[in-house]
């Protein structure tokens, strides 16, 4: 049996790893399909403290890998499918087996929401695309359209100008939600050009993209503009949905945790993404992964009647 299951393996998952690793629990991350979560797939991180010149998403993720392999813990690159929290040790069932944990951190993140038009899932990897770092090279020399007005949209906008030839950045509204700073590059940017107040009705194409129809939400004037991508930025929803029934979730699916990263049932943590709608940045995720590492500490000292000191508010 494991003293402490990890489940993710982004920012979070990883940090939660290090304390843990430390705290010799000898933790097990099953980190899933995507090692290092969303934040592996950003091209340069700017905002995350220590590096002023920004460092690569994945370099970052490998390096917080690194540091919790050093402290003992264990990472597989395997998906857990099911979760049985009414029992203790909780079980915990993967696509490789079955384990059992006297604690669990849940730190699985969030992926990108779909537009949900017609043609999105047929040109899912032929031209539709949630990841620029991933999937911007194969639009060299191309017209492509960024889908959202949000901190993601704007910056992978500005990456795709290094490749594609024009960058048409589609929202919803008259004035973007991302930092002062990506707007201030974007409005720069001679390669972007922002199509203000429209919706992406239809993605048009032939086997692969050939454009998109465009509905101005203001006049309701549809028309089509052409492009061989179509990236998608318009938010992240959270990956619990193999945890419904087990713990209680907010009405859009984010577990609901306290301050100390306690979840609904106790022995079982939350941290990063999956528990914060709000501010979802490396900087936050690595502090709720450090809060419930040393709250699962403290439940297994608990359990096993060590004495545990206590810290004061
Ligand atoms: P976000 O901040 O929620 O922005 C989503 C954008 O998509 C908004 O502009 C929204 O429009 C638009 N949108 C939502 N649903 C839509 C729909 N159905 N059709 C068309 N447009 C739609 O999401 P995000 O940009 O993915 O960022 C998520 C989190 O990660 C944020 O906390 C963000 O700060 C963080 N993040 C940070 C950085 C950074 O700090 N450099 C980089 C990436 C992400 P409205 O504006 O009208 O609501």
């Amino acid at each position: 049996m494991e003293n402490l299951i990890i489940i993710g393996g982004g920012p979070a998952g990883l940090t939660a790893a290090i304390y843990a690793g430390r705290a010799q629990l000898a933790p097990l991350v099953i980190a899933g399909p995507a090692p290092g979560g969303q934040a592996a797939l950003t091209e340069r991180i700017e905002n995350y403290p220590g590096f002023p010149e920004g460092i690569g998403g994945r370099e970052l993720t490998q390096l917080m890998q690194q540091q919790a392999e050093r402290f003992g813990a264990r990472v597989e690159m395997d998906e857990v499918t099911e979760v049985n929290l009414s029992v203790h040790p909780f079980k915990v069932t993967t696509y490789r087996g079955e384990h059992e944990a006297k604690a669990l951190v849940i730190a699985t993140g969030a992926s990108p929401r779909k537009l949900s038009v017609p043609g999105e899932e047929e040109f899912a990897g032929r031209g539709v695309s949630y990841c620029a770092t991933c999937d911007g090279f194969f639009f060299k020399g191309r017209e492509v359209v960024v889908v959202g007005g949000g901190d993601a949209a704007l910056e992978e906008a500005l990456f795709l100008t290094r490749l594609a030839s024009k960058v048409h950045v589609v929202h919803r509204r008259d004035r973007l939600r991302a930092a002062r700073i990506l707007q201030e590059r974007a409005f720069a940017n001679e390669k972007i050009e922002f199509v203000w107040d429209s919706v992406v009705v239809e993605i048009l194409g032939d086997g692969s993209v050939s454009g998109v129809r465009l509905k101005n939400l203001r006049t309701g004037r549809e028309s089509v503009l052409k492009a061989d991508g179509v990236f998608v930025y318009i938010g992240t929803a959270p990956n619990t949905q193999f945890l419904r029934g087990q713990l209680e979730l907010d009405e859009r699916g984010y577990i609901v945790t306290d301050r100390r990263c306690h979840t609904s049932v106790p022995g079982v943590f939350a941290a990063g993404d999956v528990q914060e709608p709000v501010l979802r940045q490396v900087a936050t995720a690595v502090g709720s992964g450090a809060m419930a590492a040393m709250e699962a500490e403290k439940f297994i000292a608990e359990l096993e009647g060590r004495a545990y000191p206590e810290r004061t508010e």
